[in-house]
């Protein structure tokens, strides 16, 4: 007999099964030929495998949507710290502005205002935050959160700059006001002033006036000098037309200028204070008598030392002293 033939007689067999159940009831006795039971047994575990897959991928979507849920709620909770951390940071700008205002800084020196104008986010910043914070930070791209969190850096990072200044600022509120030319250099009567005025050394300027870039103080020979500052004598020599010269510099671009001294007591190099002798009144070089000629220069321009003086004793002075004789040089 053929191999074939067995196989197909061994299907066409057929098979009893046979349920007996607990109670009275007749048993059930199901037929069938050996080659259905064989494709039904094939059919039950394509099924059972087919449902398995089924609740698998179900399960793994249930699973990925409750971590969805569980990651947006995480974000929305990120950008409402984000947006207090904005708050807090718009508190501190508000309280760097009010601080500049109290110690008179100038405005155009607010780091935020010369970074970004205004200081503080952007409209479409904000309208980043508010997506995130009305749920749907979902939306939100990775670029948005990271130009967020970038944002904030870069402004605490300003802010703390600006603060690091005005705490700079105050340290040196001192030093500055040691450095800035306030005291009279000596004491006399103001020849003259800073400005145009007609020579007295030159007749041809006379129709066009000459610029008279210091003040000029007289009084009788080897009147005291004092620095009008702290700071380091750059110069202390023979100057040619300014006789006896010596130069303070005093920091922050300050420095000034004594002339027509008929002795420096500083040397080029000397640390002085304000206060401190220099040297003593005289009429060295292109000088029509005894007095100071004196100049202050700020960032590299010669500039009315009027304005730094009149604060303390111009009227004193101006106001009281008898207009001066004749301009000296
Ligand atoms: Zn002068």
């Amino acid at each position: 007999m053929k191999v074939s033939q067995k196989i197909v007689g061994a299907l066409s067999r057929r098979l009893t099964v046979l349920i007996i159940p607990q109670t009275r009831m007749k048993p059930w006795r199901l037929q069938c030929s050996t080659a259905f039971f064989i494709f039904m047994l094939f059919l039950w575990s394509g099924v059972t495998v087919w449902s398995g897959i089924v609740v698998g991928r179900h399960t793994d979507y249930w699973i990925t949507k409750a971590d969805n849920q569980v990651m947006l709620a995480k974000m929305t909770r990120l950008a409402q710290e984000m947006e207090q951390a904005r708050h807090t940071l718009d508190q501190a700008t508000a309280t760097d502005r009010q601080l500049r205002g109290l110690l008179t800084m100038a405005r155009d020196r607010d780091p935020i205002d010369a970074a970004t104008g205004v200081g503080g986010p952007s409209l479409s910043d904000r309208l980043s935050l508010n997506r995130m914070l009305s749920g749907r930070a979902d939306s939100m791209r990775q670029a948005d959160w990271h130009h967020e969190i970038s944002r904030l850096r870069k402004d605490a990072e300003r802010r703390l700059a600006s603060f690091q200044e005005i705490a700079w600022y105050v340290g040196n509120q001192k030093s500055l006001r040691n450095a800035t030319p306030s005291l009279w250099p000596t004491e006399g009567q103001i020849t003259s002033l800073f400005g145009y005025r007609f020579s007295p050394m030159s007749r041809e300027d006379a129709e066009s006036g000459e610029f008279h870039p210091g003040l000029d103080i007289a009084n009788s020979p080897d009147t005291l000098i004092y620095a009008t500052a702290d700071g380091t004598v750059r110069f202390s020599r023979w100057s040619q037309g300014y006789g006896n010269m010596i130069i303070i510099d005093h920091g922050y671009g300050l420095s000034t200028l004594y002339g027509h001294t008929s002795k420096a007591v500083v040397k080029t190099g000397d640390r002085v204070i304000k206060g401190q002798v220099i040297g003593y009144m005289g009429t060295t070089g292109r000088s029509t008598g005894a007095h100071l000629h004196y100049e202050v220069w700020r960032q590299g321009r010669a500039v009315n030392p009027m304005t730094f003086l009149k604060v303390r004793a111009a009227g004193e002075l101006l106001g009281e002293a008898p207009r001066p004789p004749r301009a000296q040089s």
